[in-house]
């Protein structure tokens, strides 16, 4: 065994095999993967092997294309049989909203240029006999589709990292890491010691396990999966005899279950209600290639639909049961990328369909760590989307509500309840009084929007308008009219203070500082030119600055400035140790004014100004700026201030017809004022001259990505950010929701970011990147929204105020 190596993989599953496999290839040679037992001992060896490209998150179906299309060379350069079907696959519907949700993950296929084709339940029928045509209305059918031999794809995998140099040491259990000062790594294992560069978690069932050796708790949880094979079907065989292939794959939303041809019979699994997790607590070391006692019953719900749908189940005798386990995120999607605040330290686990993503996610992985950057967007699959409230607990509860929702629709509009409400502010009871529903967001609780009194505060889940469409309107108006509160805890916020903070931040940052007592937007780049992050930057003193940004980030963010802080910086992450309260709209100034004797007239605290002031009795920092567009204030303060500045404001407001908004009021507002959001508009995929940042881009200075955004200045984007008017159909009106294909002259030329009802200016927005060329203000497009192309006109500025008058008044 060598006693040094730049990386270590601890795990030889199929997501270690890939991400050592991908080391290799993108040249990096002196690495080695620690198994404790055998390759695929862990979950692999006893997976179904299926594999498909369709996923609710277009860039995690990206990587699953790539995976799915990567076995037939690992196989020819290794010479390890694959076990490769390619039978394609039916996503079966029985209802108008699984219909509908297929015609939008086809639509979003299409500007990957995945071709997945909508068929009628007839159709489907003739490809796929065995199905009783009754129950179902119509599915996708995706030619990519099929299963794969789990031991053969692992070793094929390894064989080929073998090939270009890479070691495996089998039977060798890591059983401690310890990290020396100079951020490597010794992997102290039972066969010796191997001093690291890097080391990669790739520990699938005991991830948890590997990452308590170093006091991290990873948001991951095993759960008992079944699957049954039956004995040779008299209906298969006539079948593969007739058509000369085998049948294709069918997921069936409604039986919650999964069906394939495995030899002469069929393999059906399920994703039971009755879930049950596996080892909650920890991992015995001791458990290797062992299946699980099946329990046939805690599945009969499924079997009993699977008998009525494919009938012909029913009489086949049952084989072979499994049950075995594999591991879950939160969310359902992996856990990839560099551990936030832990030194070459990097984790690929949580892959819950490791032939679908192993590929993608060994890639991304590899990238990540060779060229300092993941290559593709992965926000869906970061690691960091999770913060330390992500507990054990907490875990458990999202885990199997994700389990049993495996073939549920979650709704655009629709928030989850499991392991909530977790984190609330002082205001939560407030706000719940006055009829609050509420979203979760990092682990946060905050108001979407307020159900008028006497109703109650729940939203209709839909991919159209839903209940909440009257009562939003009204928020708006209020805020366009008069005066509206809400909270606005719901962002990150650093401060950074120290010596030399302001030239650490002016290298970070895109534009220039704002100078003392004001406030600007900033983007931050990667030295590629992408936009790693998108933030407000308030300053308060010469080397003390308040950061805001996206919450989603903030684990996110913080890595990326603790990588690259600088020696007399302090740079703290404030959480809910500062929490908000925005008042915007026309009457912002005298409600505000009226409770503190600080002068908010527009000379004394004109636009973009951010002061400490008191506001009644409560020392608070305030903003003047809202995200509305409006003449509005952020105010900023501690905890236990909250209450009695809500009630405060709330007093203050009442001679001015104050009312309260929530979020979706928010996004309604900001779209109107074509103000971008970070994760939709900003991802680390775009650059800011194509996201056209130019007010937050200062060339006056240097700053990381500088290169690039000239060189890019110099050619012009490809890409430009468009802003779009929408006509919805007007006889059930539907607004995107994100992720839809923009259509131009008949092809797929881009995709829409995000967007909403603007509810004041009556107008259907969206925001969405397009060829720079066509990129022609009163350009037509049109987008596809539930499988109907909808008229969208190219607008060059904001439908309201575009001069922005109203914050500025
Ligand atoms: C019944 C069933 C059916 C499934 N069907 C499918 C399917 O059809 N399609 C699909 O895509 N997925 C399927 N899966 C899921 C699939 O099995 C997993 O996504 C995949 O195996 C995850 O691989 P992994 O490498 O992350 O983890 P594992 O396979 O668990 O590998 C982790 C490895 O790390 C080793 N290890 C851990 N700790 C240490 C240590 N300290 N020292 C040394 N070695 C260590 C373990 O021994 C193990 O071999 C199924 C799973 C089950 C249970």
């Amino acid at each position: 065994m060598k006693s040094s190596a730049q990386v270590v993989v601890i795990g030889g599953g199929v997501v270690g095999a890939s991400v050592l496999y991908h080391l290799t290839e993108l040249g990096w040679t002196d690495v080695v993967l620690v198994e404790r037992k055998e390759l695929t001992a862990g979950s692999t060896w006893h997976a179904a092997g299926g594999m498909h490209t369709l996923n609710g998150d277009p860039n995690v179906a990206k990587l699953q294309q790539y995976t799915v299309g990567l076995y037939r060379e690992i196989e020819r350069r290794s010479g390890q049989n694959c076990g490769i079907h390619m039978n394609g696959g039916l996503t079966l519907a029985s209802d108008r909203e699984r219909m509908d949700w297929l015609r939008m993950a086809q639509a979003r296929g299409r500007y990957l240029g995945m071709d997945m084709e909508i068929i009628s339940a007839a159709e489907a029928k003739a490809m796929f006999p065995l199905l009783e045509e009754q129950y179902f209305i119509g599915a996708l059918f995706d030619a990519a589709e099929g299963h794969v031999d789990p031991t053969g794809v692992t070793r094929a995998y390894a064989g080929c990292a073998r090939q270009a140099g890479a070691e495996i040491y089998q039977h060798t259990w890591v059983s401690d890491l310890r990290q020396r000062p100079d951020g490597t790594w010794d992997v102290v294992t039972d066969a010796g010691e191997i001093h690291a560069e890097h080391i990669v978690n790739a520990g699938g069932l005991w991830a948890r396990e590997v990452g308590r050796m170093i006091g991290l708790e990873l948001p991951v949880l095993a759960m008992e999966h079944m699957y049954l094979i039956t004995e040779d079907m008299a209906e298969v065989a006539e079948y593969n005899a007739a058509t000369g292939h085998e049948l294709p794959m069918g997921m069936d939303f409604d039986g919650e279950l999964y069906i394939r041809q495995e030899g002469g019979g069929m393999l059906l699994g399920t994703y039971e209600q009755a879930c049950v997790p596996w080892s909650p607590r920890a991992t015995p070391w001791t458990f290797d290639q062992q299946l699980l006692a099946p329990d046939l019953e805690r599945i009969a719900p499924s079997l009993e639909i699977a008998f009525k749908h494919y009938p012909a189940l029913a009489s086949a005798g049952i084989k072979n049961v499994i049950n075995g386990p594999f591991t879950f995120s939160p969310d359902g999607n992996p856990l990839v990328g560099p551990v936030p605040g832990v030194r070459n330290c990097w984790v690929a686990c949580a892959v819950m369909a490791g032939f679908s993503q192993g590929g993608g996610v060994g890639l991304t992985l590899a990238r990540w760590m060779v060229e300092g950057d993941p290559g593709e967007d992965i926000w869906a699959m970061d690691v960091a989307r999770f913060g330390n409230w992500a507990s054990l607990a907490y875990t458990n509860a999202k885990v199997r509500e994700n389990y049993s929702r495996r073939f549920r629709i979650t709704f655009p509009n629709e928030e989850l309840p499991a392991g909530r409400p977790l984190h609330t502010t002082p205001v939560y009871d407030r706000l719940a009084a006055h009829n609050a529903v509420w979203g979760a967001s990092f682990g946060l609780e905050h108001p979407l929007w307020f159900q008028r009194p006497g109703s109650e505060p729940r939203e209709d889940v839909t991919f159209r308008r839903s209940n909440a469409f009257p009562v939003v309107a009204e928020e708006c108006t209020t805020v366009r009219e008069r005066v509206g509160l809400t909270e606005c805890s719901n962002f990150a916020k650093y401060r950074v203070t120290g010596a030399g903070s302001a030239g650490w931040l002016q290298r970070l940052f895109t534009n220039r500082l704002p100078r003392v007592g004001r406030i600007n937007l900033t983007a931050a780049l990667d030295p590629d030119g992408h936009i790693v992050g998108e933030f407000s930057v308030a300053r308060v003193g010469t080397d003390d600055f308040f950061l805001f940004g996206s919450q989603i980030a903030e684990a996110h963010h913080s890595r990326w400035f603790g990588a690259h802080l600088a020696d007399g910086v302090r740079f703290d992450v404030l959480a809910l140790s500062l929490v908000g309260l925005s008042l915007a709209g026309p009457g912002a100034r005298d409600v505000l004014q009226s409770v503190t004797d600080a002068s908010l007239a527009t000379e004394d605290y004109p636009f973009m100004t951010f002061r400490r002031i008191d506001v009644g009795m409560i020392p608070a920092y305030v903003g003047r700026m809202t995200y509305t567009g409006d003449l509005g204030y952020e105010i900023w303060v501690a905890p236990e201030c909250q209450r009695a500045l809500f009630d405060l404001l709330w007093q203050a407001g009442q001679p001015y017809g104050i009312g309260l908004f929530g979020f979706r009021a928010l996004m309604s507002l900001r779209m109107e004022k074509a103000f971008g959001t970070w994760a939709r508009e900003y991802r680390p995929i775009y650059t800011p001259v194509q996201a056209r940042m130019h007010r937050s881009l200062k060339l006056d200075h240097d700053f990381i990505g500088r290169a690039a955004v000239d060189a890019e200045l110099a050619r012009g984007p490809a890409r430009t950010l468009g802003y779009f008017d929408i006509t919805p159909d007007p006889a059930e009106p539907a607004d995107v929701v994100g992720d839809e294909p923009i259509w131009h002259a008949g092809a797929v030329v881009g995709w829409v970011t995000s967007g909403a009802y603007a509810h004041y200016s009556r107008r259907s927005l969206a925001f969405g990147y397009v060829p720079t060329e066509l990129a022609v203000p009163g350009a037509m497009f049109e987008v596809e929204i539930i499988g109907q192309r909808r008229p969208a006109r190219l607008l060059s500025e904001p439908v309201l105020d575009p001069a922005g008058q109203r914050m500025r008044a």
